[in-house]
């Protein structure tokens, strides 16, 4: 028996009516935990701890904050191994990628306690004689999160963080399907020294607490990140309530990965198998379609299905596997669902795509890589989440830009090229919030904006400083000396 992990709700940790399990997706019969799932009433409680204890935290001297959050930073340093098992347990990562993530979210809390001290405001003179005007920020109130399950400590971290550091109070909602690395999150960050109610966890279904959150007139602003169509519904809600709450919310991504013939093959090749397969796919920033110039597109399909096949879909937890299982048994329906799709599309099935069975029952899928797509196909406009691309064939560099372009979603996109003349011309004409040359579309820094365009993003950047502009309002104080 696992024991209940319960939420944390005005710095108590409190059961709820029902719990659900948390299961290891390498392994169908290791059930991680039972974890709390939320009711509204919970939120409401959360919602109603966060803004009573708005007031002292908003107004609390910021190196308070920096100490919170630097004490927390160095606690998931130092259990970056232990958390990281965590992670790969109940989300399929690997082992170095649960850690690796482990580590940004460390690194993120580090970079925000330091942005405590460092907001800064302005003062201009005004057009008015002996008037001066002082441009200050201020921390919203209560912020609802909304987060998905493939980065489950990372995004967590990425909102919490800089809402902490710049005053605000938190209600988080983890994804249902892994809410232990959040938990664990949550409990550091509870522990370094957080006064009762400035952070709230609600485990529990989107449908019920994010819900709940969405409605709650008192919740001044929702972060979420997940998919187009949810995204959707939560800035109607947040615009249907009253008063409107701020919106910030982070989708999905169809991201091109353009290979030149003049790139580097071997660069090429790990970019692009790097992007679109590791962390199984499950990126929002994974390089699913990948553009290909006709002179290198052979050599360069021969040497990605050569690499293919040299890699290890096993167990998350075991040395030297180099991608885990799919998340769960719905994604993996949705990723067979679109395999299929490819095929009755015409596109050619040039690797993988059948289901593994592994040692222990779980959810593991051999990479599918598709050649000759076409950009209309349904496989090359709609986000699958999994370990599946599309290779579509062009004729030059102006073709590869239209067809990176041509997309309902503008996250992430790169270039493989040794030409200074094309990657700075696609740094410039992508249609993406993200641009990467001979690098792959996903793996990113956590000091620097992170978001896109088009469908893909709503309202202001995550990370970086620029993560003030969503979790801080704006002042503008007048004064007749
Ligand atoms: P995915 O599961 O593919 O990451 P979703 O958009 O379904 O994408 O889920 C992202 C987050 O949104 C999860 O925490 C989920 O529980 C939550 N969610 C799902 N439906 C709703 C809803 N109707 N209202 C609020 N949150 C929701």
């Amino acid at each position: 028996m696992t024991a209940p992990f319960r939420n944390l709700i005005a710095g108590e940790w409190t059961a709820a009516s029902d719990t659900s399990p948390n299961v290891n997706p390498s392994n169908l019969s290791d059930v991680v935990g039972d974890y709390a799932r939320g009711s509204a009433a919970d939120v409401d409680a959360a919602v109603a701890a966060a803004k009573a204890a708005f007031p002292a935290w908003s107004r609390s001297v910021p190196y308070a904050r920096h100490e919170i959050l630097k004490k927390a930073a160095a606690e998931v340093f130092a259990r970056k191994e232990e958390l990281g098992r965590l992670l790969a347990r109940e989300e399929g990562k690997t082992l170095p990628e649960g850690i690796g993530e482990v580590t940004r979210a460390g690194q993120i809390l580090e970079f925000f306690a330091a942005e405590t001290i460092r907001l800064a405001g302005e003062t201009l003179p005004s057009v008015r004689p002996g008037v001066g005007v002082e441009v200050t920020r201020e921390p919203l109130g209560v912020i609802g999160m909304i987060t998905p399950w493939n980065f489950p400590i990372a995004i967590p971290a990425w909102k919490i963080a800089p809402a902490l550091a710049y005053g605000n109070c938190v209600v988080i909602k983890p994804a249902e399907l892994v809410p232990g690395s959040a938990w664990a999150l949550v409990d550091i960050l509870h522990r370094a020294g957080l006064p009762a109610g400035v952070l709230n966890l609600v485990m529990g279904k989107g449908s019920v607490v994010g819900q709940r959150l969405l409605e709650h007139p008192d919740v001044t602003a929702i972060t979420f990140t997940g998919s187009v169509g949810t995204g959707r519904r939560v800035a109607k809600a947040a615009i249907d309530c009253d008063p409107m709450k701020k919106v910030q919310l982070e989708m999905g991504g169809k991201n091109p990965l353009v290979v030149l013939d003049d790139a580097d093959l071997a660069v090429a090749v790990e970019t692009a198998v790097n992007g679109a397969f590791f962390s199984t796919g499950q990126r929002c920033t994974a390089s699913s379609r990948v553009i290909v110039t006709e002179g290198i597109h052979d050599r360069f399909v021969e040497a990605v299905t050569a690499r293919l096949s040299g890699l290890v879909v096993d167990d998350a937890l075991k040395a030297g596997t180099h991608i885990g299982p799919v998340v769960d048994q719905g994604q993996l329906d949705q990723d067979m669902r679109y395999v299929e799709i490819g095929r009755a599309e015409g596109a050619k099935l040039a690797f993988g795509g059948e289901r593994l069975n592994r040692e222990t029952e779980g959810f593991y899928l051999q990479p599918a890589l598709f050649t000759e797509c076409t950009n209309d196909m349904r496989i090359s406009r709609e986000e699958i989440f999994g370990p599946v691309a599309s290779v579509i064939r062009v004729k030059d560099y102006d073709e590869a830009l239209a067809v990176a372009n041509d997309t309902p979603f503008g996250l992430s996109a790169g270039i493989c090229t040794t030409s200074l003349k094309y990657a700075s011309h696609f740094k410039r004409n992508s249609e993406a919030g993200m641009v990467m040359v001979n690098l792959p579309t996903a793996g990113v820094d956590f000091h620097v904006p992170f978001g896109g365009r088009k469908g893909s993003s709503y309202g202001p950047r995550e990370q970086g400083s620029y993560a003030r502009e969503f979790f801080t309002i704006v002042k503008t104080a007048y004064t007749l000396a």
